[in-house]
């Protein structure tokens, strides 16, 4: 089963993803974590790759597609965050799918408005060892800078600072939101607002994957 979960920077995918794929056992794929881990490692991709985050501009689809189609497993369970965001690559994981003879089962869209996702990027805090996701105000650390789960240390993301996160905003406003008419098209397509609280959110998101699930 393959679902992708749309949504603008600061509409919760990642927080949702990694509480979906614990309940539902998908295998969590998000471009953005790899890009950072890469970058982190210094590889030969994470080089390529680190001017366009720092800036908030995408990476090239041709590196995107490479990097995704080295990790995706025939017969595989995954939920896709952050991929697909331009239309390439979503011809782009169209076809990888096809090749293994499957297709993408569920969309779903986040919905946000753009004043709230910016105040959510600029509150959101990251740590730099494990990658867990804080907010300054709705969840805070229990040590101000410290990553209770693993003790590194919890920092603002370079790219969510407020100049750069309105930028990426705009991107996602022209590359990425033409998929939404995309995928109404192409696939089982659903949308949830993502203003509600966070169990709210995964609590919709659970049942639009339940019932693909049922119908499957
Ligand atoms: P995210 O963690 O999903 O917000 O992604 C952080 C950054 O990684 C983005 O602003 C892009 O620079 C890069 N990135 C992540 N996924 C993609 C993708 N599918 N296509 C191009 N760039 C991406």
């Amino acid at each position: 089963m393959i679902v992708i979960l749309l949504g603008s920077p600061g509409s919760g995918k990642g927080t949702q993803s990694k509480r979906l794929a614990e309940k539902f056992g998908f295998q969590h794929l998000a471009t953005g974590d790899i890009f950072r881990a890469e970058i982190a490692a210094q590889s030969a991709v994470g080089q390529k790759a680190q001017d366009y985050l720092k800036a908030g501009k995408l990476v090239p689809d041709s590196i995107v597609i490479e990097m995704v189609a080295g990790r995706l497993e025939s017969g595989g369970k995954y939920l896709l965050d952050g991929f697909p965001r331009t239309l390439e690559q979503a011809q782009g994981l169209d076809e990888m799918l096809k090749r293994m003879k499957s297709s993408v089962d569920l969309v779903v869209y986040l919905t946000l408005q753009k004043e709230e996702a910016i105040k959510r990027m600029a509150s959101r805090r990251t740590c730099t060892g494990c990658g867990e996701v804080y907010n300054v105000i709705s969840r805070p650390t229990a040590v101000e800078g410290v990553c209770d789960k693993c003790s590194a240390k919890v920092v603002q993301r370079d790219d969510d600072s407020e100049a750069t996160a309105a930028k990426r905003l705009m991107v996602f406003e022209d590359l990425t939101h033409p998929l939404v008419a995309y995928y109404k098209a192409e696939a089982a397509f659903h949308e949830v607002d993502a203003a509600q609280t966070p169990d709210k959110v995964e609590a919709a998101l659970s049942a639009v994957i339940e019932s693909t699930k049922a119908a499957r």
